[in-house]
């Protein structure tokens, strides 16, 4: 079998008309054609934030350059030549790996198609099935829109909504928004943080535990916007909310500062992930005992081939995994195959972005979970089809060949 053509779906999606953002939903989707008519879908994780063209750029390249002409199956042939071949395949980031990441996705969906399998057949097998999952960023409303919360009643309210659809984990931001001023400025957050800050980061979260008593599990989300000092310095004000994890609480620039925090509050479980990429990067922070569980994205960490070498990595260290899930259809399925495959699966993410009508439109199957468990598709492949008529008209579509 033969790779023979590609297309890159470079889209602008609206999400919800109360989604505005400076950077919007701009998911870029690899199709991947063989001799043998059959395709495979991937994804490039940089969906959110700024690095669209960048991303789908560095898939361009890749495809035309090194990817056009080879065997599907063979996928640790492909890598190796886009990690030596390519110059920066061979450096670790968000548009390499996230390009990477597309590729050997697609070609996983190929390989299922082609096998009359399921992915996480080819994995290994349905090691865990009826996957815990939790309701992720409830501090944009957790309704049909996203409407950024601002009183800790409405913290309270967003988290409950969540408990209410069954969600037994819930995971929050309570730094990120200003209730004046919007989205925080990140320099406002770094440093040992005021007064006022802990203050009201406090009150959030303690509303939202009295919201959902003590028996959810609540994770808080830092999104690197604190520093060591004040990473820690909230951590501590919240002591009493018993956290079920602490998600980038620091910088990942690089392992230094995670390994600080958790030599500071060991007895705090910490957690991060969809910012570090490849096998390389994940090792120190694994060899330093940074991190209590792991959320590679495996539409940026280098694919399912090299997110499944980073989770059985985690596993000799004891460390569990959740996919970083904030992206299309496909991300989720990606992560869904392989958390069902790996004995150290922790939670599975089901992030706001993924409950919005204009997400849920890309592909044919709208991948949901129920009452807070997921159940992972049986279909061959990821066990998704695009749904070609929404996507062509939100997409500029570029045909490789
Ligand atoms: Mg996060």
């Amino acid at each position: 079998m033969k790779i023979v053509s590609a297309e890159i779906f470079s889209a602008n999606i609206v999400l919800s008309e109360r989604h505005n953002t400076k950077t919007g939903w701009r998911p870029i989707i690899l199709r991947l054609m063989t001799d043998e008519g059959i395709t495979g879908i991937g994804e490039v994780g940089l969906a959110y934030g700024a690095a669209h063209h960048g991303g789908v750029g560095a898939l361009r390249d890749f495809v035309e350059g090194f990817v056009i002409g080879t065997d599907p199956f063979e996928r640790e042939t492909i890598f190796d030549a886009l990690t030596r071949h390519t110059f920066w395949g061979g450096a670790c980031g968000p548009v390499v790996n996230g390009a990477m990441s597309a590729i050997d996705i697609a070609c996983w969906d190929i390989m299922g198609k082609a096998l009359n399998m399921p992915v996480w057949k080819l994995l290994g097998g349905k090691i865990n099935d009826n996957l815990r999952t939790y309701a992720s960023q409830t501090q944009f409303g957790w309704n049909d829109g996203m409407d950024p919360c601002g009183s800790v009643e409405q913290y309270a309210a967003a988290a409950q909504r969540a408990v209410d659809e069954g969600y037994d984990a819930i995971k929050v931001d309570p730094v990120m928004i200003d209730e004046e001023l919007g989205i925080q400025s990140p320099l406002s957050l770094k440093g040992a943080l005021t007064r006022e800050i802990v203050d009201r980061t406090v009150a959030r979260m303690t509303a939202i535990r009295s919201a959902i008593g003590p028996d959810i599990d609540l994770i808080l989300e830092l999104h690197s916007l604190t520093s060591l000092t004040g990473g820690q310095r909230l951590v501590e004000a919240l002591a009493d909310l018993d956290l079920f994890m602490v998600e980038e609480a620091v910088n990942y620039n690089n392992a230094i500062p995670a390994k600080r925090l958790k030599e500071r509050m060991p007895g705090t479980r910490m957690t991060g992930g969809e910012r570090i990429f490849t096998r390389w990067q994940f090792r120190e922070y694994l060899e330093d005992g940074s991190f209590d569980m792991i959320q590679p994205d495996f539409c940026l960490v280098g694919g399912i081939t090299e997110g499944k070498k980073v989770c059985d990595m985690a596993h000799i260290h004891e460390v569990t995994v959740q996919g970083h899930v904030c992206g299309t259809p496909i991300s989720t399925a990606a992560a869904l195959h392989v958390e069902a495959s790996i004995p150290n699966f922790e939670i599975h993410e089901h992030h706001i972005y993924s409950t919005l009508a204009g997400n849920r439109n890309i592909c044919q199957q709208d991948l949901q979970p129920v009452k807070g468990r997921f159940a992972v598709p049986d279909a061959p492949g990821l066990g998704l089809d695009l749904d070609e008529t929404f996507l062509r008209a939100h997409s500029n579509v570029i045909t490789l060949s």
